[in-house]
């Protein structure tokens, strides 16, 4: 059987983004390999909209979380986390390495910090940093970034950081929009790339942050040593990921061909048809609704599915999904509908899942079907 890989990221690769690994490696000063760099790094601004800096740096998104913070924060300064689960709670590790003074506001997984308790906290001492995960992969939760950038404009001071790792290129994001000072996502996720590339937009603000702190302890993930880079790809730092960054340019010729506002809609509907038909299956949504991801679904099992079981089934049906985190393991399976996957994806991983089910003595086959179909043709 063919094993369709519904994790939220790696998501699954597109057979030209593959082709793309397997050429020939060349120097990163060729000329072709300089120009391809450029493109993509011309066309990732136009896809959030971003008049600032980008970069495109070997690593994953957990280097990109770093990277964010080390440029714009000095030890002792105070920063605000919004945490929506696991992988907001990361940043707090993360600042709390390198002495920032951290201050966390959590939801209860699957529900949301509220706005106006963001602004009476901000209130209260002078932030320099904020931090949003825009969709918390353990959660499925998808915070509303662009009215906690509203917000933010009453605040001028604080760089607004969002995390769009399990996002960007599949949820709405626009930097200047939105007001977010900086921004980054991993190749892994929606953009359908194998994993090994970060991605992050900073603005003048950001910049202006970085220069406002000196030397940091940071070399790797420092903005200036990679700014000359990044104005000139031909110029050396640390060696480019030669052929990610084709299967990334393969990847963004795919983002313009659909077009980023109709990739958006497409995240949508196949969304909202797929937690329609989980629920008619029995299951359950974590993220409340209004909140809920379009790039992945954080899975709750009905009485009587026992985790382990399910997800070892449902592999040998065709499916790969990922395991709940933190309070939530065992309890819960979580699937990604993000990035390039189509209807023919949908259709065969909600027929697994029925499959699966019945072994569990629990017979709904062709109820989830015959939902997502209905919401397809709509
Ligand atoms: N942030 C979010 C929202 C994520 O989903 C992940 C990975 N699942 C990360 C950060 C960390 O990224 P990586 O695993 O690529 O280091």
């Amino acid at each position: 059987t063919k094993k369709l890989l519904m994790i939220p990221g790696p998501t699954p690769v597109s057979r030209s983004i593959q082709d793309q690994m397997g050429r020939e490696t060349v120097a990163f000063s060729d000329a072709n390999f300089v120009n391809d760099f450029n493109y993509c790094l011309k066309e990732l601004k136009k896809i959030v909209k971003s008049d600032g800096e980008i970069f495109v740096i070997s690593g994953s998104g957990t280097l990109a979380m770093e990277m964010s913070l080390a440029n714009v924060l000095r030890k002792g300064d105070n920063l605000l986390i919004i945490s929506h689960g696991y992988f907001g709670d990361r940043f707090v590790d993360i600042a709390k390495n390198k002495g920032i003074n951290v201050d966390v506001l959590s939801s209860e997984w699957g529900k949301t910090v509220p706005i106006d308790l963001i602004r009476e906290t901000l209130k209260k001492k002078p932030y320099r940093a904020i931090t949003v995960t825009h969709v918390d992969t353990s959660t499925g939760v998808k915070a509303d970034i662009k009215s906690i950038g509203d917000m933010l404009k009453e605040f001028p001071e604080i760089i607004y950081i969002v995390d769009g790792v399990c996002a960007t290129a599949g949820e709405e994001e626009y930097m200047d929009d939105m007001n977010i000072h900086i921004l980054f996502t991993a190749s892994q996720k929606a953009f359908g790339v194998a994993p090994g590339l970060l991605i992050l937009w900073a603005n003048e603000k950001a910049l202006r942050a970085r220069e406002s702190i000196g030397t940091i302890g940071e070399y790797f993930v420092d903005f200036n040593n990679w700014l000359p880079i990044m104005h000139e790809p031909s110029k050396y730092f640390a060696t480019p990921s030669v052929n990610l960054i084709w299967a990334l340019k393969e990847s963004i010729r795919l983002i313009n061909e659909e077009g980023i506002e109709n990739r958006f809609k497409r995240h949508e509907l196949f969304a909202r048809a797929y937690q329609k038909a989980l629920e008619e299956l029995g299951f359950r949504i974590l993220a409340e609704e209004g909140y809920r991801a379009n790039t992945l679904s954080n899975v709750l099992y009905p009485e009587g599915v026992e985790d382990e079981l399910f997800r070892t089934s449902l592999a040998t049906e065709g499916v790969q999904v990922a395991a709940g985190l933190g309070t939530f393991k065992g309890k819960m399976f979580r699937i990604g509908h993000m990035g390039n996957i189509d209807k023919h994806d949908l259709i065969s991983s909600i027929a697994s899942i029925e499959r699966t089910l019945y072994k569990f003595n629990i017979d709904k086959l062709s109820i989830g079907l015959n939902i997502i179909q209905r919401e397809l043709v709509k």
